[in-house]
């Protein structure tokens, strides 16, 4: 049996970043996982003169380990920020795209919001703060923005960021940074504009809302992190991977091809979904597990369109989304090749579409054709074309793609913490909680890899 101090299983963003912050400080470690090559949903391809993904497109530079990570990873993957036209957006009102307001002379002239709700927004900072924990999305925004607010500006980021629904997410787990705001100062606007005044140390100054990717797509991080992190550490395209626990180790097995995998490791970390746990964990006792695995996940399709000669729509910016209320088959359109270098032919354009989600998942079980036919009807009405004849239609499907941190979610992250504590030398890592950006899965990445360095077994 192989001998390993740390064993990770999966290899996306998360088990990556804590097998490179492992690599560098010389640990002696494994990572296994399902898939035969590195990066989980992080997927970049090219054809036909396009560079795309197929899973996640952009992240923000939003906690400063993503900055430390790019900074450690010079010269094996280079970080691309998105240029100036990002931070122009548009949300679909009544068929019609208007631009999303980005100051206070916008904000007033904007159709999107009701005239009653931008005089209430004036009394944000004068609203009593809640003090329900289990407060929804929905209620919270009503409460202090109204309801066009939660309409024309919440709901779509939330289709855009999670496929979600705010009647059901709870900021304090979904949305921590917008729940504390609240918590700590008693408003949103008052709570922004007092923050941007406080003194911030280095760490602080990394975190920006910059719009990140890498130079040749994501799949260039996720490979530089397994490339700087030794390949011969890892095995790839492990089926039925199982950890047992006995007499203070953990015992992983699994089958890569004809090779039987056994491992004994003082310690294991999970960086999987809440949906592989129960297959790989079984000696948790089933109340516990269920605690884990009862996290819904949104169903989402991914459609990206090529065009070689675009002929639709000025695609100035950084895309549009869809509010729930508009009642169309797509959330939303990113207009990649506008912000991001080299993703199409310089007359041409590169387009993603996202359908489905926790309201639509309905969608998702569609055929290809059928998605085809949705995504033709919508892109020529919303993107302005006469006709429909892409030059790249791709499209990928993920059954577990956005966890929603629900009301639920604290029990769950009370229980990730008792396991652990049950079973010295175990980590639960990957989304199920610590946030589903890319910056909160390279941070946790970082976290994992601390903690494990720190405990001595
Ligand atoms: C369609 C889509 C679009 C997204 N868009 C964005 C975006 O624009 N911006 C952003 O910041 N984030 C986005 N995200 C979220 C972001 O992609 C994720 O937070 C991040 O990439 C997840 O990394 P991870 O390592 O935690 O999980 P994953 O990438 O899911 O990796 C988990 C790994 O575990 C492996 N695994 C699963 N089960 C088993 C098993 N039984 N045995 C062994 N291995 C197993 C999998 O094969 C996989 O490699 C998007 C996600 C999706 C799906």
């Amino acid at each position: 049996m192989e001998q390993k101090d740390i064993v990770i299983i999966g290899a996306g963003l998360t088990g990556l970043t804590t097998a490179f912050y492992l690599n560098k400080a010389g640990a002696d470690f494994k990572v296994l996982d399902l898939l035969d090559r590195p990066g989980g949903v992080i997927h970049s391809m090219q054809e036909n003169d396009f560079n795309y993904e197929e899973g996640p497109n952009t992240g923000v530079v939003g906690t400063a380990e993503v900055f430390d990570l790019f900074e450690d990873l010079k010269g094996l993957c280079e970080l691309e920020v998105a240029n100036d036209a990002v931070n122009k957006r548009y949300i679909l009102k009544n068929g019609k795209w208007e631009k999303l307001p980005s100051g206070l002379k916008e904000g007033i002239k904007t159709p999107l919001f009701t005239l009653k709700d931008k005089f209430r927004i004036l009394g944000e900072p004068f609203r009593r703060k809640g003090t329900n924990p289990h407060e929804t999305l929905a209620e919270l925004v009503k409460r202090r923005m109204g309801q066009s607010f939660l309409d024309y500006a919440i709901d779509p980021f939330i289709l855009g960021v999670y496929a979600g629904d705010p009647n059901y997410l709870v900021p304090k787990y979904a949305l921590p940074k917008l729940w504390n705001l609240e918590q700590d100062f008693g408003s949103f606007i008052g709570g922004s504009i007092k923050k941007s005044f406080q003194k911030k140390d280095e760490q602080s100054k990394k975190v920006t809302r910059k719009v990140f990717s890498a130079k040749n797509g994501l799949s260039s991080l996720t490979n530089a992190l397994y490339q700087a992190s030794k390949p011969e550490n890892f095995d790839l395209g492990v089926k039925n991977i199982q950890i047992n626990h006995e007499n203070g180790l953990y015992i992983i097995t699994g089958q890569n091809g004809d090779k039987q995998i056994e491992i004994a490791a003082k310690k294991v970390i999970t960086a999987t979904g809440a949906y592989a746990l129960d297959k790989i964990l079984p000696f948790i006792p089933a109340n516990e597990m269920n605690k884990m695995t009862n996290l819904t996940y949104a169903k989402v399709i991914e459609v990206t369109l090529g065009f070689k000669t675009w002929k639709g729509r000025p695609l100035d910016g950084f895309g549009g989304l869809i509010p729930f209320k508009e009642n169309r088959d797509v959330l939303g359109y990113l207009f990649l090749s506008a912000f991001l270098s080299d993703k199409a032919p310089k007359e041409g354009a590169l387009l993603t579409i996202f359908m489905g989600g926790v309201r639509k998942a309905e969608l998702t079980y569609l055929s290809d054709d059928k998605i085809r036919e949705m995504v033709e009807k919508e892109t020529t009405d919303l993107m302005d074309l006469s006709e429909f004849k892409p030059d790249l239609f791709k499209l990928t499907r993920y059954n577990h793609a956005i966890p929603q941190y629900g009301a639920d979610s604290g029990i769950r992250f009370d229980t990730i913490d008792k396991i652990q504590m049950d079973f010295p030398g175990l980590l639960i890592g990957g989304n199920l909680r610590g946030g589903i950006g890319m910056a909160d899965r390279i941070k946790q990445g970082k976290e994992l890899a601390d903690q494990l360095l720190k405990t001595n077994i």
